[in-house]
């Protein structure tokens, strides 16, 4: 087995025996990005040269007896939306192409702080807003596991590189399910951590009331150990929770004694795959066999999880989007454009209002617009009780489904998605098609509780299958234990794909 095969908490055994170097890791990992990422296209860039000053700095410290971080010399691959000083942070969008932003993000500072070697930026679909990475306006991310198909999204990037072994690690974010979706979909583990666990200052905000930073990883452990860095109290975001971050990573090989897992009937039956159908039952079955009782639970305001959802997030969305008007950040439209613009057709609007105009309509791509014209109308006048307030109430009837739930299981499982991996551009001209790609997750970011995503088998051609555990907020580390169990009971986590 090759040294990038391995899983992370492998690596960091080898590099504290001083059996490897972190430069030899890197090293290792830029060539295997070489080899392949021309066909997986899970990068937006690859930080070769600071990548590798890095790790040389870390061997250093390593050698001259220096206290190091918990994930020293480790690589990790970071989603292109957490603000990195000095370097391009351009959130798949035009809009942000040549924006450096001025400061780090806390998660990101977390990483330097824990002795990681940032390889990389990872390809995500625009400003997070979509589920297959083809909205981003750089590039498509293919599925490592067949490269006719989309890996998911938004995470689509960091979920690709890690599968396909570009990289051990990798931090996405989820709003709706953009760590989960794309974990199944491309065979990996992806944890979303509770509102309020993990900093999100520096994320480039999408939903403010939805997003959360998580870690993607090969192994349930690896997560564990990238989570324990990531988590934490920060007074620089005042919606981060002050409370303790367990050392996840040393518990998480605990197994959990009477555990008890609530299955949601109606998320099986019509509309889902009969092969992930299968896959999730027999994990259940796994379950069951390792001691958990399985009781039976209804959520029964979830059916409106994806109205809620499409209406809260594109709200936020345009709000939190109005700022890039050409005027404070990044991409802004041509003067002279403007100005023969108007000249042109002759309107009596304004060259500032064009300006915005033309600077929005020219670095957003269509998919934004679509969520900022759906924010804004639902937030107008008239409007706004009917759409916006009556999704809050939804939102809130979801919140105390899940508490109620809560109550009577430990942990929910269920899919991650209905369908496995689908041919890039099957549903890129049906925002319908592809907002139902959320149907299982969206919930879990409307009530803030915590969620992962861990490899639960293979349909007949090959493609990963995703089992969902949901657990009460700040319930992470019971999460991870639960499914560390499953992952010590099968083999799943270990098939990679083979990428020509
Ligand atoms: N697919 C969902 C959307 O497009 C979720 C995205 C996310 O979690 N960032 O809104």
């Amino acid at each position: 087995m090759s040294i990038i095969q391995k899983s992370a908490t492998e690596q960091l055994a080898l590099l504290q025996s001083g059996e490897i170097t972190s430069a030899e890791l890197t090293q290792a990992y830029l060539e295997r990005i070489n080899a392949v990422d021309t066909s997986v296209g899970a990068f937006l860039r690859v930080e070769s040269e600071t990548a590798l000053a890095q790790a040389v700095k870390i061997d250093r410290k390593r050698k001259a007896g220096e206290s190091l971080g918990k994930l020293a010399g480790l690589p990790v691959a970071i989603k292109d939306i957490l603000c990195t000083i000095n370097t391009p942070t351009t959130c798949g969008s035009r809009m942000l192409e040549n924006f450096a932003p001025p400061y780090n993000a806390t998660v990101v500072e977390n990483l330097l702080a824990a002795d990681a070697v940032i390889l990389g930026r990872t390809n995500m679909d625009e400003f997070a807003m979509g589920s297959s990475t083809e909205n981003s306006a750089y590039h498509p991310t293919y599925n490592p596991w067949d490269t006719s198909r989309i890996p998911g999204g938004s995470s689509g990037g960091a979920a690709a590189c890690v599968s396909a072994d570009m990289a051990p690690l990798s931090v996405g974010t989820d709003t709706g399910g953009s760590i989960r979706q794309p974990a199944a979909l491309c065979g990996c583990v992806g944890l979303k951590p509770t509102y309020g666990r993990v900093s999100r200052y520096g994320l480039i905000a999408f939903a403010s009331s939805l997003d959360q930073i998580g870690p993607l990883a090969k192994t349930v452990e690896d997560a564990a150990l990238l989570m324990e860095v990531l988590a934490g109290y920060d007074p620089l975001d005042s919606t981060s929770v002050n409370i303790p971050v367990p050392a996840y990573s040393e518990s998480v090989g605990k197994p959990l004694e009477n555990l008890t897992l609530g299955v949601v009937e109606h998320h099986f039956g019509e509309g889902i795959d009969p092969e992930i159908e299968s896959a999730v039952k027999q994990a259940i079955a796994i379950y069951e066999s390792l001691g958990a009782s399985i009781k039976n639970i209804e959520l029964p305001h979830a059916d409106y999880g994806i109205a809620t959802y499409y209406i809260i997030a594109p709200c936020e969305a345009s709000s939190n989007l109005a700022r890039y008007d050409g005027a404070h950040y990044g991409y802004r439209a041509d003067q002279a454009e403007v100005l023969a613009e108007l000249a042109e057709d002759g309107s009596d609007e304004g060259p500032l209002v064009r300006m915005y105009r033309k600077t929005r309509s020219q670095g957003f791509g269509a998919e934004v617009q679509r969520r900022i014209m759906l924010g804004t109308y639902a937030l107008s006048e008239g409007y706004y009780d009917a759409f916006y307030l009556k999704a809050q109430k939804v939102r809130r009837l979801i919140r105390k489904d899940y508490d109620q739930a809560f109550e009577q299981v430990d942990m929910i499982i269920g899919p991650v998605t209905a369908n496995p991996a689908f041919a890039k551009g099957e549903k890129a001209s049906d925002p319908m098609a592809m907002y139902l790609e959320d149907l299982y997750t969206v919930t879990a970011n409307l009530a803030g509780v915590a969620g992962i995503s861990l490899p639960c088998g293979f349909t007949e051609n090959g493609l990963p299958i995703g089992l969902q555990l949901q657990a009460a907020p700040f319930q992470e580390e019971k999460l991870l234990r639960a499914a560390q169990m499953f992952q010590n009971a099968t083999d799943f986590h270990t098939r990679r794909p083979e990428i020509s």
